[in-house]
């Protein structure tokens, strides 16, 4: 098997029963939903949930290896359209800063 037929499935996923996001109290946020529909409290409260977790590292890496393209992982929405949206308001603040 190349990388680049890796899918999600072969990627090992036994360390997501120590993530943070897995524990009871965190489970009901909207860890899956589409970016546009998750409200900006949300969104900061998986961010703190995400800085704090033990799994961190391992998930970064892990969305890398499975190509995640949606849902909040590691403290980032994967979804590629809001990555775009992070990258234009990234460039426009620095306009502003120039
Ligand atoms: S870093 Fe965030 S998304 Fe990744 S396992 Fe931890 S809590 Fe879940």
């Amino acid at each position: 098997m190349s990388r680049t037929d890796l899918r999600p499935c072969d990627v090992p996923w036994g360390w997501m029963l120590g993530a943070a996001c897995a524990r009871d109290e965190y489970r009901d946020l909207p860890w899956i939903t589409d970016s546009h529909l998750v409200a900006p409290r949300d969104v900061l409260a998986m961010a703190r949930v995400c800085a704090g977790c033990p799994m961190r590292e391992v998930c970064k890496v892990y969305v890398a290896q499975a190509r995640v393209s949606g849902g909040f992982w590691a403290g980032a929405d994967r979804n590629p359209s809001a990555v775009r949206r992070d990258a234009c308001a990234a460039e426009r603040a620095a306009e502003v800063a120039v």
